[in-house]
């Protein structure tokens, strides 16, 4: 029997990501990386083989990129946790001291009738499904594409590009509204129509039709001639290998793993497309699934597979795309999702030539928008169009929302900037963007909204729950000194009544508690009475069970020990923006 120390099932972005990451923090001997296909795309590529690579071939993902991992072309069909073995299809046992679950997702097939015709495509990470999608293509006039999202965006965009007659078919009332603010829609949509391309938006599919090749595509506001029709409508994650060895499935179908991306056994891990997905902001379930969380994902999963060295502190989506010359890049929560999860936001806008002077040859228009929560002034998204930097930008804009940037240190980072690649130093537009919001920040009228909400919370205390008095006492202090009124009591039942009694902002609880109920027991029951209670659970060392019940009573982080009053405070202030943004 082969054995490893670490075999990951899976060897697309996630998977190969884990594998040279886990080599890497441990220097193992042995990772073994167990893949179904012998060849994988890169699958972010895949709507551009369309038309402008032109071959299923050329968007390939080498597999030297799996430097000295081992890889084996099977399917692994079984995992046996008791002898930490996988079986495959081809017989193979292995066994792993950790496993690693990269099996990724496939697309949804919507119950429409007629799916089974010729010619109706998904879109499948597949080499010889998307072979027989291009040689469809290359027989066809008419295209309907189902869903605008951006993988039915590009698909558009790119069968346009062969010439072909280009229909797609969205159910929302903006293409990428999921994803964007609707400006930003609105320009993708106008870029899709200048290149030639049919956008019916607010339009529900109802039946494929045809005579066993697909002819119609029927909606409820008409119908559409199609040779061909590519549905783009979302993917589900591969979760039945994890299902069938009794792991924990989440809500939104992905294996439940906690910030450290352990699942419910401690010696296997999930990432990317298959594990569920923790909004940064809000901690509940998301269904963001994308290469670059994946890859993000996997590295923190290798971190931890001996020893728990990183966090996972939440997903933050950070989209990109481009249509024919319009590209846009969002990172965060848009305005409307801002304003949907109750945040109290400012927003600060700017625009300006991507190269200066705006006469340079090729030189195009950024417009950036940045959206700051009014209390902490800490940016929680931001949107860039339609210069082709905008992807860049917003992967600026991801970092300073993940290190929780103000408007004011924003408006002041050192940025660099060239005639060529950036706009002018006087008008950089990220700078300019905070530097609006900053002064909008404080301006009279929302320096009063702030104080409002600053009273607010100073009428909110802080209950910290530990028996530990020595601990109890230290964090009181801590708190007291950083201006936080705070109650302390030793046990889960002095708290429950003091909840009772008291509406509290965030409760400090430790985990182990005195009295049968541990902290995690007392926030749930503490929630039920005061449901915006926000929870900070201490501990040494988070079970698996721990970090998943925490979160989803959507207790912002652990606060392990030994900590320090800033891990505290940052703690604090992260609980306390929910809590406040309905003020
Ligand atoms: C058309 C398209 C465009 C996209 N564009 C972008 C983009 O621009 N940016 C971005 O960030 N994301 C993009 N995404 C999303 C991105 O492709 C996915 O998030 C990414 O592929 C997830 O990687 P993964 O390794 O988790 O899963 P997958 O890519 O799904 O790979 C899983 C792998 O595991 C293998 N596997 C599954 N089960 C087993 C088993 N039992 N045994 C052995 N092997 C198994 C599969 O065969 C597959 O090779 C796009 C997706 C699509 C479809």
């Amino acid at each position: 029997m082969k054995k490893a120390d670490v075999v990951i099932v899976g060897g697309s972005a996630a998977g190969i990501e884990a594998g040279v990451s886990a080599r890497k923090q441990y220097k193992l001997d042995k990772v073994i990386v167990i893949r179904k296909e012998s060849k994988v795309l890169v699958p972010c590529g895949i709507p551009y083989i369309i038309g402008t690579l032109g071959s299923v071939e050329k968007n390939v993902m080498p597999d030297t990129l799996l430097g000295d991992a081992e890889l084996m072309i099977d399917e692994v069909t079984s995992i046996n946790r008791e002898a930490k073995t996988v079986s495959t299809a081809a017989g193979e046992s292995i066994g792993y001291e950790k496993l690693v679950l990269a099996t990724g997702s496939r697309p949804v097939v919507p119950p429409i009738p007629g799916m089974e015709l010729d010619n109706v495509f998904t879109v499948r990470k597949d080499i010889a499904y998307l072979q027989k999608l291009q040689d469809a293509l290359k027989q066809a006039r008419d295209v309907v594409i189902v869903g605008g999202g951006f993988i039915g965006a590009e698909f558009a965009d790119e069968c346009r590009k062969l010439g072909l007659k280009v229909t797609v078919v969205e159910l929302l009332e903006h293409c990428l509204l999921l994803n964007c603010d609707d400006d930003v829609c609105a320009r993708i949509e106008d870029a899709l129509r200048e290149v030639g391309v049919e956008v019916k938006t607010g339009c529900r599919v109802t039946a494929i039709t045809g005579d066993k090749k697909v002819e119609y595509v029927e909606c409820d506001k008409g119908r559409f001639k199609a040779d061909v029709v590519i549905l783009a409508i979302g993917v589900a994650p591969n979760n039945e290998l994890a299902a069938d060895a009794g792991l924990t499935i989440g809500e939104r179908r992905g294996i439940m793993v906690d910030q450290y991306m352990r699942t419910s056994d401690p010696d296997i891990f999930a990432v990317g497309d298959c594990a569920e997905k923790f909004c940064f902001f809000t901690r509940k379930p998301i269904a963001t699934r994308l290469a670059s969380v994946a890859a993000r994902e996997a590295r923190i999963a290798a971190a931890n597979l001996f020893e728990l060295r990183r966090s996972n502190e939440g997903t933050i989506g950070v989209f990109g795309t481009m249509i024919a010359n319009t590209a846009i890049g969002v990172a965060g929560l848009t305005e409307r999702a801002a304003s949907q999860a109750d945040y109290d936001i400012v927003v600060g806008r700017a625009a300006a030539a991507d190269k200066h002077p705006g006469s340079m040859p090729g030189a195009r228009e950024m417009r950036v928008r940045l959206v700051f929560e009014l209390r902490s002034e800490k940016v929680i998204g931001g949107e860039a169009c339609c210069s082709i930097t905008a992807g860049e930008v917003s992967n600026i804009m991801a970092s300073a929302i993940a290190n929780g940037m103000t408007a004011e240190k924003l408006a002041s980072s050192p940025m660099g900037t060239h005639p060529m690649l950036t706009a002018s130093p006087l008008a950089y537009q990220i700078i300019k963007a905070a530097a609006d919001a900053d002064l909008k920040l404080k301006e009279q009228a929302l320096l009063e909204r702030k104080e409002a909400i600053r009273g607010a919370r100073e009428m909110k205390p802080i209950l910290v729950v530990d028996d530990e008095t020595v601990l109890r006492e230290s964090l009181r202090d801590w708190l007291n000194h950083a201006g936080y009124q705070v109650e302390a009591v030793a046990d889960g039942e002095e708290a429950l009544k003091a909840i009772q009694e008291q509406d509290f902002g965030v409760a400090i609880l430790d985990l182990r508690l005195p009295g049968g109920k541990n902290g995690i027991e007392v926030l749930r029951e503490a929630r039920a009475r005061a449901p915006k209670l926000q929870g900070i659970i201490i501990t040494a060392y988070p079970s698996w069970e721990a970090a998943v019940e925490s979160m989803k009573l959507g207790a912002v982080d652990y606060l392990s020990k030994p900590f320090s009053p800033e891990r505290l405070e940052e703690l604090v202030e992260r609980a306390l923006v929910p809590v406040e943004a309905k003020a």
